[in-house]
């Protein structure tokens, strides 16, 4: 079983990546950003819960964000691996992910890490806000303000999980099929 956690900020090109590495290595992808947009979608209670946090790009408070995602990974139990994506962006959410999965025998073998410069990213997210409609996509102050969660909150897990010696960095500037291979032949040479 592996299981990866696909790290980077807004625009990075994670869910587009995870799409690609979920075939090949037969993963169940969660996205926690997609799940909240779900719950919007269909007006359940965890959607009314989420939306204004989106709305001004702030993050999900944990415990709501937590609880969703083990949710998820139980409702996936014959899964063979997960690649997690927007999971985790707080040390809180790391940590009760390494003991949510220790307690089921498993870890995560790998944080791999999109990089790429923010005026890139901005310019990527403001093109997918025009393409999809994401409203938290297409005003710059959201988009400075997501990058701003990402600085303060998301940013320390680089040393979280350098500690444990599984964090990979990869340059996220490419086109998307040279992006997938530097990905996918860093999982192979994983051990
Ligand atoms: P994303 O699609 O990953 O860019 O996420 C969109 C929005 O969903 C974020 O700006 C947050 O408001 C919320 N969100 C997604 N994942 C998380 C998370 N792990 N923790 C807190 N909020 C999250």
């Amino acid at each position: 079983m592996i299981n990866l956690v696909l790290f980077g900020k807004p625009g990075a090109g994670k869910g587009t990546q995870a799409a690609f590495l979920k075939a090949t290595f037969n993963l169940v992808h969660i996205s926690t950003g997609d799940l909240f947009r779900y719950n919007i979608k269909n007006k359940t209670a965890l959607g009314e819960k989420a939306q204004s946090f989106m709305d001004q790009g702030d993050l999900v408070p944990d415990q709501i964000t937590i609880d969703m995602l083990k949710a998820e990974v139980d409702r996936n139990p014959k899964a063979e691996g997960f690649i997690f994506d927007g999971f985790p962006r707080t040390k809180a959410q790391a940590q009760a992910l390494d003991i949510f999965l220790k307690a089921k025998k498993i870890q995560i073998n790998a944080t791999l890490a999109l990089e790429a410069d923010d005026d890139i990213l901005v310019q990527r997210l403001l093109e997918r806000g025009e393409a999809s409609g994401r409203s938290d996509d297409q005003d710059e102050l959201k988009i400075r303000n997501r990058f701003e969660e990402y600085n303060q909150k998301t940013e320390p897990l680089r040393d979280y999980y350098k500690g444990q010696k599984k964090f990979h960095s990869v340059n996220g500037i490419g086109s998307i099929e040279e992006i997938t291979e530097r990905l996918t032949n860093l999982i192979g040479s994983l051990n």
